[in-house]
């Protein structure tokens, strides 16, 4: 099929890979995956795959980093050389660097960072398969690690994209849509607080379109945000089980 040609989505409204206009792709949420990080979390969005490990709050290296008044999040993001279809360099590029802050800034509002002084929380995201909005997928699944880890938290943070392919605005974008639609509008959001903590766009909208496409990104967050209360539910559920088994024994 060559997505170049093919109109990305018909007169009916489905696009290229079935989905209706304000579909998501299928989400898998997993906590707890990693045992040697202090949290971790592992996301199926659609296509991607993405691995979070989180370590902290822990000492400073190098030292001069750490602050005296609150614990200081450092976030790699970084995508695996078989990731995407081209071979990609594993040195960190541009990209992956500014990935890294704009991902940490989405997750700091959720922390009490002022609670660890002279702290550090490390973020590890592993892409390992990419395919469009991995962004979002490794925020949603970041604030799921850092969960795991114990630390409290203000609320978790999720995060989903819309833009428009064609003259119609949708959401979750797939890579095909990120690459030859029109915009592209990640968001991500703290559920509870009723709060954004990131709000990107690329490309062009005018300003009803753009309403609506922070309308259904938002929209797509509530739903994921479901599935990472049950992730978490889930592990506590297992672990419940596990105790109550060796009880028995
Ligand atoms: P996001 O993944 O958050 O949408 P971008 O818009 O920068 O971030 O990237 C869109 C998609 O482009 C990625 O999800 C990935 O599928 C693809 N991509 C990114 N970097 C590369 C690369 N070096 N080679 C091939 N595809 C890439």
């Amino acid at each position: 099929m060559n997505e170049k040609t093919e109109k990305l989505i018909d007169k009916k409204g489905i696009r290229l890979d079935g989905r209706k206009a304000d579909e998501l792709r299928p989400v898998k949420l997993e906590v707890g995956v990693l045992p040697n990080a202090d949290g971790s979390a592992y996301i199926e969005h659609g296509k991607n795959k993405i691995l979070v490990g989180v370590f902290g709050p822990r000492e400073v290296h190098p030292k001069h980093l750490s602050r005296p008044d609150r614990m200081v999040i450092r976030c790699r993001y970084h995508m695996a050389p078989f990731s995407v279809p081209e071979r990609k360099s594993p040195a960190p590029s541009r990209r992956e660097v500014e990935l890294g802050k704009v991902i940490k800034e989405s997750l700091e509002p959720a922390l009490f960072t002022e609670l660890y002084p002279r702290t550090g929380l490390d973020v590890f995201i592993e892409v390992l398969q990419a395919d469009g909005g991995t962004r979002c997928a490794s925020i949603t699944a970041a604030a799921l690690a850092i969960a795991d880890s114990g630390i409290p938290m203000r609320d978790l943070v999720v995060a989903c994209a819309a833009g428009k392919v064609e003259d119609t605005v949708v959401v979750d974008l797939y890579d095909a849509e990120d690459k030859l639609g029109a915009a592209d509008v990640p968001v991500a959001y703290m559920p509870n607080l009723n709060a954004v903590t990131l709000l990107q766009m690329d490309g062009t909208l005018s300003p009803d379109e753009f309403e609506k496409a922070v309308s259904m990104a938002m929209d797509g967050c509530k739903k994921i945000y479901a599935l990472q209360k049950e992730a978490l539910k889930t592990k506590y559920m297992n672990v419940k089980e596990e105790i109550k088994e060796e009880n028995e024994e």
